[in-house]
This record gives structure tokens, sequence and C-alpha cells, in this order.
């Protein structure tokens, strides 16, 4: 291909720059229309944020972070179909149900009374809702009713607290219901996250089919539940995957403003039909050629943000909770999952250490700190001495051992999801003609999580089918 050209109808060739869920949600969806791809990875491994590390003590594959999905990701589960993910590899719940733990112990139920059409269900559990007042529960359930209506939806640019006070939820149900909620699908704290996105939330998840708002758990490391087989989809239909191959910038024709193609850090340069970008914000930008990178909506990449997770994986002793996660209230730690029991494991053993044979090895842990702006320039041993601290303070019985702790921390998660970093966020398509944008960080009108950057993966996709010589 010549700088400017169009592809030949049948020759089109794309490249996917960024393996993580965007760029594979890409390839994979590009592949299975018969499209010639390649993908280039900067990382030796594919993943990007969602992928697993191995760690011999923890006794298997350990996420870079515990991943909570829900049944309204639709595109996120199209992909996953498209791949051949087996059903049993993650655990679906039959109606939405968490049990939210508060300091010394006392349990706050969040469910849905079976799976109803049109919020039946939740709003009959929401009326049972035990240690939240009467008329707590009846604001909330008419707030549900009013959204449902059109009424009372956030103000562009409101923030999730002062909105929830607007609309009368108290605090109570603040504590409980609605800053849980935030922090888990926006990754910031709710008075500083957009309301907007908590209102794409309900309506994905909360006002339409019960069913939706059920959660999800993958039952094996996220790089098998996803990765590999999107590899394997991608190999078998004749992709070419590049990995440990930093992209160093795209190749444009500066006459016609269309991209061309990559240069490679190794010094290379490949031509190109179009190229979708599956990268971070700020690595977009850095890509872009020189000229570009103070044009308007390109210097906008510059300046989404970041929020931080950190998680924590732990061997104990004894797991002090029934089932297999529990939410907890006003706490410094937000989710705590058993993760040989969602997985069907038993515990690995390990020497005894006094000739005596195996013994066991404790249990797995892993533990989710949202928007973990306090806790990310902590080292381990205070990390450690919060997750005791929580163990403590949050959970009732004998005392709980930590074996075996590790914190692994995303200094940038996700974008901040603020409404300053809300009014920022660019579409599929970019100042260059045939750079598609793809990442959780595009304005899909939805938080940047999986389902966020499966989505963008998906509508780069279609758009670069678009382009002339694809048809
Ligand atoms: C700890 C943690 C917990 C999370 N929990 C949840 C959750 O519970 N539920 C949920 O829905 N979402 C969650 N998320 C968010 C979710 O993981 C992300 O939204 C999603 O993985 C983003 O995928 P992506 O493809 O957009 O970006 P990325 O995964 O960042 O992919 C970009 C890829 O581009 C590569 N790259 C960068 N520069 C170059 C270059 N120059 N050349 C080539 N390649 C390059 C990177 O190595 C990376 O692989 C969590 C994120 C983290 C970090």
């Amino acid at each position: 291909m010549t700088s400017g050209s169009t592809a030949t109808p049948g020759t089109g060739r794309v490249a996917v720059v960024g393996a993580g869920v965007a760029g594979l949600a890409a390839a994979t969806a590009l592949a299975a229309r018969g499209v010639q791809v390649e993908l280039f990875e900067s990382a030796p491994a594919a993943g990007g944020r969602a992928r697993s590390f191995e760690y011999d003590s923890m006794g298997g594959a350990v996420d870079n972070g515990q991943h909570l999905l829900m049944a309204c990701y639709r595109e996120c589960f199209e992909f996953f179909a498209r791949i051949g993910v087996p059903e049993e590899a993650y655990l679906i719940q039959d109606a939405l149900e968490a049990t939210m733990l508060e300091r010394g112990g006392k349990a706050v139920r969040v469910s849905s009374a079976g799976r109803w059409p049109a919020s039946v269900g939740l709003a009959l559990g929401l009326l049972r809702m035990r240690r939240v007042g009467l008329p707590s529960r009846l604001r909330a359930l008419g707030f549900g009713a009013a959204l449902r209506a059109g009424l009372g939806r956030p103000h562009k640019g409101e923030r999730v607290t002062p909105w929830l006070e607007r609309v009368g939820q108290s605090s109570r149900m603040r504590q409980v219901f609605w800053d849980p909620l935030c922090w888990a699908t926006l990754n910031e704290k709710p008075e500083h996250a957009d309301a907007g996105l908590l209102m794409a939330v309900l309506r994905r998840a909360f006002l339409d089919a019960d069913a939706d708002a059920r959660l999800v758990v993958p039952r094996v490391g996220l790089s098998e539940l996803y990765v590999e087989p999107s590899l394997r989809y991608l190999r078998a239909r004749g992709a070419t995957i590049h990995l440990s191959t930093p992209v160093r910038h795209f190749l444009h024709d500066a006459g016609t403003q269309r991209a061309t193609g990559l240069a490679l850090r190794d010094g290379s340069e490949r031509e190109f039909d179009a190229i979708i970008a599956a990268l971070p914000p700020t690595r977009v930008h850095a890509l872009m050629p020189e000229a570009l990178r103070t044009q308007e909506s390109t210097a906008l990449l510059e300046h989404l943000g970041s929020s931080p997770i950190v998680n924590f994986w732990a061997r104990v002793d004894r797991i002090p909770f029934s089932g297999d996660f529990v939410g907890l209230v006003d706490c410094p730690v937000h989710w705590i999952f058993a993760r040989e029991r969602i997985e069907g494991r038993t515990p690995p053993q390990r020497e005894s250490g006094q000739g005596t044979g195996r013994a066991h090895a404790g249990e797995l842990l892993t533990a989710t700190i949202s928007g973990a702006h306090d806790l990310v320039e902590r080292d381990r041993e205070q990390l450690q001495s919060v997750f005791e601290a929580v163990l403590r303070e949050w959970f009732v019985g004998p005392p709980v051992r930590v074996l075996e702790f590790r914190a692994i921390k995303e200094k940038s998660a996700t974008i901040a999801q603020t409404p300053a970093t809300q009014a920022r966020r660019l579409g599929t398509r970019s100042e260059l003609r045939g750079l598609f944008h793809a990442g959780d960080w595009v304005d899909t009108g939805l938080p940047a999580t999986i389902e966020s950057a499966a989505q963008a993966g998906h509508a780069a996709a279609r758009a670069a089918l678009e382009l002339p010589g694809f048809e």
C-alpha cells in the first residue's frame, strides 16, 4: 500500500495495537469476518490490565486484579462466545446476591428475590433488606420508579454524592448500597465520581430485567478465561501475533491526513490499511504524529487522569465468611473473595517443616480496593497491616492468621471517572483517517470496564470494516 491509498478489495489488512480486552475483542471480531489481522503488543504476554501472573507460593494463577463482571456485560459475553469461553469458566449468579459486612460483622443482604422482569425481584429484595430503616428502603424504591419514568436523572457534570442527596437517598442507603456500587463500577470516591456514569450502570444493570444485575466471577485466571482462547482463535484464522513488540509511532500521510502504518521500536516500518489503537489514552497520544499531538481532540488524550486499584492476595489459616465473596461497608478494603471456593479446587498442601509430612498451606483470599488513592503508595508491610486490621474488625470468630501476603498495585487501573474526564473521552474515530480508538476509556457511555473495552473494540472493528476495500 502506498501512503494515502485505499485498500484493494479483499486485501485489507488491519493492525491492532494493544492486546488487552479491547484489542482482543477487535482483532477476533475482524478475524471472524475473514480480515487479515496483525496484533502488536509491547508486553511479553497479552491481557493488558486484565491478565494472570504465576505465583508458585499462591498455588496457581494470580490475576493482576480480581475482576467482577455483571450479567449485563453484553459485548463482553458476545466476545467470550466468539472465542469459545465455556460457561463453566465463570460463576454466574441465579439472582443478584451480595452480603455487605459492617465493622463488627453485622451483615446487610443486597439481593433480588429471584429473576423477574421489570425490576420486581430487585424491589422485593430492597423491601426485605434488613438493618436499613423502612423510610430509607421506600425512598430507594421510589427513586428506582422515578428513574424508570425518566425522572430524577443526574445533571450534566453532577457528582454521585450530591446527586443521591438531591434525590433523597438516605446516608444509610448510600453507605450500604450506593457507595459500594459507585466504588465497584466507577473506581472512584462517590464525592468525586461522575453521576452520569452511575446512571449508565443503573440503566444497564438495574432498570430493565432483574437478571441483568447478577454478578459474574471468573472461576479461572483471567489469562485462561479469555486471553489464551483469543490468541488460539486468532492463530486458527491466520492472524499474526507479535508479542514483545512495542509500536513507536503511527505512520501517516500528511497530505491526506490518513494513517498508513506503524513504526516499530526495532526501527522497521509496516504498512496497513487500517489501524486500531487499543491502547491507554496517554500511549495513543505518544504514538500520534507530533503535529497532531497539540490538536484539540488528540491533546485531550493526555488529560483523562487515572485512578488506582490495589489487590491483595493472601493465604490465611481460615476463611472468616461463608459463601464465595463479601462486600465490606465503610472499610478500606471493598471486597474479599474466597478464590479456591470460586474455582472449586482444594487448597494445596506444603511440607510441614517438622518432617511430619504435608500440611494445609492455607486458603486463598483476594481483596480489592478501588479508587485506592490513599493506599497505593504504602509498602507491603503497611498494606498487610491494613488487611490484618480489616480481618480483625469486620469479621467475628477466632482471629484469622495471614500466612502469605502479596499486594499488586495498578496505579493507572482506569481513567479518573469524574465529570471533567467524562467530558474529554473521545469517540472511535481519530484525527487520522483509518486510525480508530479502542480501549475502555473511549466514550462508550459506560464506565471504564471490561464491558466498555469490549464495546469499544467491537465499534473500532466495525468502523474499520466500513473503509473502502473491506466490504
Ligand atoms: C486491578 C484492576 C481491577 C479491575 N477490576 C475490574 C472489574 O472488576 N470489572 C471490570 O469490568 N473491569 C475491571 N477493571 C478494568 C478492566 O481491567 C479494564 O477496563 C480493561 O482491562 C481495559 O482493557 P483495554 O484493552 O482497554 O486496555 P489495556 O488492558 O490497558 O490494554 C492495552 C494494551 O496495550 C499495550 N501497549 C501499550 N503501549 C503499547 C505500544 N506502544 N505498542 C504495543 N502495545 C502497547 C499494553 O501492554 C496493554 O496490553 C480492573 C482493572 C484493574 C487494573
